[in-house]
């Protein structure tokens, strides 16, 4: 009787689970549909038992369904959407002493945990510490000492259950593996971190702290730069000149963003001729801002021999790009774009002089510096 009660809850959790009885969705989101024994022999369909009796296993997803007397799902696969089972998905020797038919006349082998882990094959309860819920029948089984019978049934057509908060386990999870309220709480304490960074009072002397952008001949660490700018965060300009490259005579691609042609750097300084002064300005400041500072960095360092002085120069380099966006991050998650125009928009600050030159990218990123850190030169 307690048996019955069972498999009219276990129907009536299918039913419930995929809405309308005769059909269902799978992990991909592709739905099926339920057919009886008759109809699917008529369009040739096999079902997984029928497939391993010929070596062969299911290579896509089911085609259609049957819902077995004991609620389970017996699945039906297209004779042309099949592959050579492995050895080990072969009935054993075994299994035809103990074959075991379920009340769906599926007649399942018995196999070792062993073997069934090497065919996908696991207990419902392992099944769902992995995060998955059974809506097959069983596909194998075995015997404990006990006599008690283990089913195995196929990860692969298994349903995946929704991910649990990993912080409080209660709810399903929104972001970041957190459930909504978690990553609220999370949120509002990173937010309240960032702030503090951004809000402190660094006493940074204006004069030390140096903003700096190079334009280059292509976005590659061989390519050259063509032109460099530095100010100080006085509004002071430091230096801003062209470059002259010495082994690349055209630019096409870049040119177009920044504007600089061949013929206007043919009389300007080499980076050779213009190091000196470079690593002159560089030793006397703190902070080497940049926009992305990442190509700008491994350009710029190469102007020192040493690795001693390159980090020296890295201790000195501060990112922009990454202050804002974990700004935007902890504050304006519906802004997804980062590029200093972005950043610019953000802070509603114009440009100053042709944009994209190396002289209004270093403008623009120390107006978007002082946004980000009002303090920064206050004690
Ligand atoms: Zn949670």
């Amino acid at each position: 009787m307690c048996a019955i009660i069972e498999k009219i809850e276990n129907i009536a959790i299918i039913i419930k689970r995929y809405k309308l009885k005769n059909s269902m969705q799978l992990r991909s989101g592709v739905t099926i549909h339920e057919i009886n024994r008759d109809e699917a022999n008529s369009k040739n369909y096999l079902t997984r038992q029928s497939l391993s009796k010929m070596h062969l296993m299911p290579s896509g997803e089911p085609i259609a369904f049957e819902v077995a007397p004991d609620g389970n799902i017996i699945y039906y696969f297209a004779p042309d959407k099949v592959v050579e089972a492995p050895p080990e998905m072969w009935y054993s020797p075994r299994a035809k002493v103990e074959p075991m038919t379920l009340e769906s006349g599926t007649v399942i082998e018995r196999m070792s945990i062993k073997r069934a882990a090497s065919c996908g094959y696991y207990t419902k309860e392992r099944l769902l510490q992995m995060n998955y819920e059974t809506v097959e029948e069983p596909v194998a089984y075995t015997q404990r000492a006990d006599k008690s019978i283990l089913y195995f049934y196929d990860k692969r057509t298994a349903k995946r259950l929704p991910l649990m908060c990993v912080r409080c386990g209660q709810f399903v999870r929104y972001k970041k593996k957190l459930c909504e309220a978690c990553y609220e709480e999370e949120m509002a304490l990173r937010r309240a971190e960032g702030d503090a960074h951004r809000g402190a009072y660094y006493g940074m002397d204006p004069e030390k702290v140096l903003f700096f952008d190079l334009e280059l001949t292509g976005f590659y660490d061989r390519d050259e730069i063509l032109s460099i700018t530095i100010v100080d965060a006085t509004g002071k300009l430091i230096m801003d000149t062209l470059v002259k490259p010495t082994h690349t005579k055209k630019w096409k691609r870049t040119e177009k963003i920044h504007g600089i042609t061949p013929d206007m750097v043919e009389d300007a300084p080499t980076l050779s001729e213009l190091i000196p002064a470079i690593k002159e300005i560089f030793a006397a400041a703190e902070n080497l801002i940049a926009y992305g500072v990442s190509t700008d960095y491994s350009h710029i360092k190469m102007i020192y021999d040493t690795e001693a002085e390159r980090d020296e120069l890295h201790e000195k380099i501060r990112c922009c790009a990454n202050e804002y966006v974990r700004y935007i991050h902890e504050h304006r998650p519906d802004l997804v774009n980062a590029s200093l125009i972005d950043a610019m928009d953000c802070f509603a600050i114009e440009w100053e002089g042709t944009p994209h030159s190396s002289l209004a990218d270093t403008i623009a990123c120390r107006k978007v510096w002082a946004a980000l850190f009002p303090h920064y030169y206050e004690a």
